[in-house]
């Protein structure tokens, strides 16, 4: 028997997108799947989501394809969600498409670029929510959390009030930020922001550090972004735009934009004084 994996990364989003399985009541939701699966002899590795999408990290029992899979799945949940309205008072159906892609784990080194793009189909599995963030709720890979965590500990063992600003955006989140800047200012975007696909906050593996303990002073002298220069690639994170590499990136500095690539590639491009580009010869 020749061997198949059948782990699966599954993706299915709500009619238009639209934010129709509110976070309170998702849980129900989840548990009903579990239940699903379990009768369908598959197993259910993990289940999680946002009130516009559902993301199953699925085993396939040899008895089923993907599609039929996908598809029963969303058929009974369709119907089990209009019987609990209730709850769900505003779901309509899902999108029809859906995304399914074979899971690796090793996916943590992964690079997004110009000229490496993801597809408007990737959400990362694990995104949890980022705990002190700004103002809005964000969200970042559970690989990252922990290392985040201590980061921002250490910060504030020096004073410094770390705090996300930005972190993952969905494909056409993107989509839409670039259209708005291109509209405000063609050069200036081009130059900034990146295209839909293109953005590394799509990975849910970068974030924009702000501090709270300092402001308005010239941005280069900042002591966070010092701090950060420094110690932020022991726990894992890297300044993805570097003031010298701009022609290797094509981004401007950015001196508040980190990558979380790890502990072991952090140390490595740190002291080797080097880019995810010059790593992997893409230059
Ligand atoms: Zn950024």
């Amino acid at each position: 028997m020749s061997y198949t994996s059948s782990i699966y990364h599954i993706v299915f989003r709500t009619k238009y997108g639209n934010p129709t399985i509110p976070n309170e009541h998702c849980e129900k939701l989840y548990r009903y799947i579990w239940g699903f699966t379990k009768n369908k002899k598959c197993f259910l590795y993990q289940i999680n989501g946002m009130p516009d999408h559902l993301h199953l990290l699925i085993d396939l029992h040899p008895s089923i394809s993907l599609a039929e899979f996908v598809q029963t799945l969303k058929t009974s949940t369709n119907k089990w969600l209009k019987e609990n309205s209730e709850y769900f008072p505003d779901f309509e159906s899902w999108a029809r498409k859906y995304c399914a892609i074979s899971y690796s784990i090793r996916d943590k080194d992964m690079i997004v670029n110009k000229f490496n793009a993801l597809s408007e189909n990737y959400l990362p599995l694990d995104l949890v929510k980022v705990p002190h963030a700004g103002k809005a709720d964000m969200f970042i890979r559970e690989i990252a959390l922990k290392d985040y965590k201590k980061l921002r500990e250490s910060a504030l063992n020096n004073n410094i009030d770390l705090v996300i600003t930005s972190s993952y955006h969905s494909f056409y989140y993107q989509q839409s930020v670039y259209n708005y800047r291109y509209k405000q200012n063609q050069i200036n975007c081009i130059k900034k922001t990146a295209f839909a696909g293109r953005s590394e906050h799509q990975t849910g593996l970068a974030v924009d550090f702000e501090s709270e303990t300092n402001e308005n002073s010239h941005y280069k002298n900042l002591s966070y972004f010092q701090f950060l220069e420094d110690n932020a690639y022991k726990h894992g994170f890297i300044l993805r735009y570097p003031e010298d590499k701009v022609a290797i990136t094509n981004y401007m500095y950015q001196p508040g934009h980190y990558r979380y690539v790890g502990k072991e590639l952090a140390q490595e491009l740190y002291q080797r004084a080097i880019t995810l580009e010059e790593y992997y010869n893409l230059i």
